[in-house]
């Protein structure tokens, strides 16, 4: 019997235009009228959460900036683990020194350096005219996405951060260069402290080591005394496999890579094909048997 549905966002419950189908929409509230819990579990922050929700009267428990928040589906905080200050304004700074887009989340916007976009542009020019095979755009709508998040405060340079009192809960490096990418996940990743993991293909995001969808899940399954098997999770890309690995039941979705695929119990249908609903109603089915 699944209590919990725990559903990622991007790629997921979104569709190709980012927003939430009818059916996904259906299927979420009537699982909510049988009294199953849902909590939508993403890396985007979560006040971009709440603007994309905005016009759905969705109101579901939402796991933000890759498990390091936890809200409750009225609004209030319940649960935070934000990368520790001195670490978070030295990760920065060497993301500065290498040239990198970043973005960090924090209590109530996405803070991003003043021409970190002009950054990318750059880039993109750079990538594409070295190789042709790289569409320009795709490279542009990667960009856009970004750019169309909720929130946004800029910043002449991480050191801007170091007087203020906010918490920095996920740290967004954005690049269309492999390699630089390569050797940032290089850096980072020998780090014991912080979470990395990569949401989509241009990016990488660092947390604080407690934080990840499925710790975040585990803390929650907890919170509603909801045994972590009877848990089920849903999702498309590598910072799900923390949740898809620890809930009872695990789903990728239709348009996930090979490995998200081999990693779960089953394969639903693709963002584009209300993959969530069809998800969902075979839960609620299962649920009643
Ligand atoms: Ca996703």
């Amino acid at each position: 019997m699944v209590k919990l549905i725990a559903v990622d966002l991007d790629g997921t419950l979104l569709n190709e235009n980012n927003q939430v189908s009818n059916e996904n929409l259906e299927a979420i509230k009537l699982a909510q009228t049988l009294g199953v819990e849902v909590v939508v579990a993403t890396g985007r922050a979560y006040f971009d959460v709440k603007a994309i929700f905005k016009d759905t009267g969705l109101k579901t428990w939402i796991i933000g900036a890759n498990g390091a928040t936890i809200h409750q589906p009225n609004g209030e905080l319940f649960h935070s683990v934000p990368i520790n200050r001195v670490e978070a304004l030295n990760i920065l700074d060497w993301l500065e020194q290498e040239g990198f887009y970043y973005e960090v989340f924090s209590n109530d916007s996405i803070i991003t350096p003043q021409n970190g976009r002009e950054l990318l542009a750059i880039e993109m020019d750079r990538v594409t005219s070295g190789n042709p095979d790289v569409g320009i755009e795709q490279l542009k709508h990667a960009a856009e996405k970004q750019y169309s998040q909720t929130g946004f405060s800029f910043i002449h340079s991480c050191q801007d951060l170091a007087q203020t009192e906010l918490n920095f809960y996920n740290i967004l490096a954005f690049s269309f260069d492999e390699d630089k990418l390569k050797r940032g996940r290089a850096h980072f990743g020998e780090k014991t402290d912080l979470t990395i993991v990569s949401s989509a293909k241009h990016n990488f995001e660092l947390e604080h080591r407690d934080a990840s969808k499925g710790i975040a899940l585990k803390i929650l399954a907890n919170k509603l005394n909801i045994n972590i098997g009877a848990t089920a999770a849903v999702g498309d890309s590598f910072n799900d496999l923390s949740m898809l690995g620890v809930a009872g039941r695990s789903a990728a979705m239709g348009n996930a890579p090979k490995e998200i695929k081999e990693s779960c119990h089953e394969v639903t249908l693709s963002n584009v094909e209300d993959g969530v609903a069809h998800y969902i109603y075979s839960l609620i089915r299962d649920n009643s048997k």
